[in-house]
């Protein structure tokens, strides 16, 4: 078997397309969505994907700022920064990037964001709604790009087996947490293994969809997928390539070659999930910002 290719380039475009169609729809009665960034420091992948949110934002109509603070920031500055944006009308969604700097509690941080701004999805209180299967919940983008890409790929959830590798409040649990709801790209049986789990590859061979987040390149390998398992391929690793200009490339979580000769479906890396989150933090933008509307 060869697997078809989810390709996270065309369908986030393509909802990126719809967005951009219902940002209009806005301006019609007044009101522009904004998203502010907040970057704490200069991490450089940090950097590159603070600039694609906010490029994207615009593409789509969107008002976009992004808020750089410096590495030497104290957690106070922070505060109030969100502070602000919190009290400031023109923005409807705000993101603090992480990770934070080490010194920074990054809990006490994100609950100071207003849940109805909180586009990212990482507020207790949406979290809480999200478990709960309340609509109204921000959903974090990587898992609700994810979810979205499995719908619109013909991918059927119900009743599947979905095995997800790695447990952060980012990916992993929130993945588990839309995959049990009830309704479209749920309805799925899940099983969430992380570092302590024991004897891994008896439980991902079980997966009839694999959804791989560990941050370690290359880790999953053909002898831990079933045949003809549908495979989601979250990390984004950087590994020495000293034939690359830049002295490096971008691989996934999963070993790709040996696992796309069996499964049914993978995602590539770049152009799988990466480009599914981007467009989803923008849906959400959209999302908080028609509350606005509704008030
Ligand atoms: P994290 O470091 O917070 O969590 C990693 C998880 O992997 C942990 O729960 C840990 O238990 C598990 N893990 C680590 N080693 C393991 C092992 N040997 N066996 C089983 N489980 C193991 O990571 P994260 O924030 O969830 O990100 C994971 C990866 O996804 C990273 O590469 C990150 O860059 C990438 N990511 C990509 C996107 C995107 O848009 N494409 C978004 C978020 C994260």
């Amino acid at each position: 078997m060869t697997a078809r290719i989810l390709d996270g380039k065309a369908l986030g475009l393509a909802i990126r397309e719809e967005v951009a169609v219902d940002v209009a729809k806005l301006a019609a009665v007044g009101i522009k969505p904004g998203l502010a960034v907040v970057l704490v420091g200069e991490d450089p992948a940090s950097q590159v994907y603070v600039r694609s949110k906010g490029r994207a934002c615009e593409e789509a109509g969107m008002y976009s700022v992004t808020i750089r603070l410096p590495d030497t920031a104290t957690q106070d500055e922070l505060l109030a920064t969100i502070d602000k944006l919190n009290a400031d009308p023109a923005i409807h969604g705000m993101l603090v990037q992480l990770p934070l700097p080490k010194r920074m509690d990054s809990d006490k941080v994100l609950r100071r964001i207003n849940p109805l701004k909180d586009v990212d999805g990482f507020h207790p209180e949406n979290v809480g709604k999200l478990v709960t299967g309340d609509p109204t919940a921000f959903r974090p983008a990587t898992p609700y790009g994810i979810q979205q890409m499995l719908i619109r790929s013909g991918i059927e959830t119900n009743g599947a087996h979905a095995v997800i590798i790695g447990r952060s409040n980012i990916v992993g649990k929130p993945m588990a947490n839309l995959l049990i709801q009830q309704g479209p790209g749920g309805n799925a049986t899940v099983t969430v293994c992380h570092s302590r789990s024991k004897d891994l590859p008896s439980l991902t061979r079980q997966g009839d969809i694999l959804i791989v987040a560990i941050g370690r390149a290359e880790f999953l390998t053909a002898d831990m997928v079933r045949p003809g398992a549908v495979v989601i391929d979250v990390g984004i690793n950087r590994v020495e390539d000293a034939t690359r200009e830049k002295g490096y490339r971008l691989c996934g979580d999963v070993e790709y070659e040996p696992v796309a000769a069996i499964a049914s479906a993978i995602t590539p890396v770049p152009g799988g999930v990466g480009p599914m989150t981007i467009a989803m933090l923008l849906k959400n933008t959209l999302q908080a910002a028609e509350l606005t509307r509704a008030e």
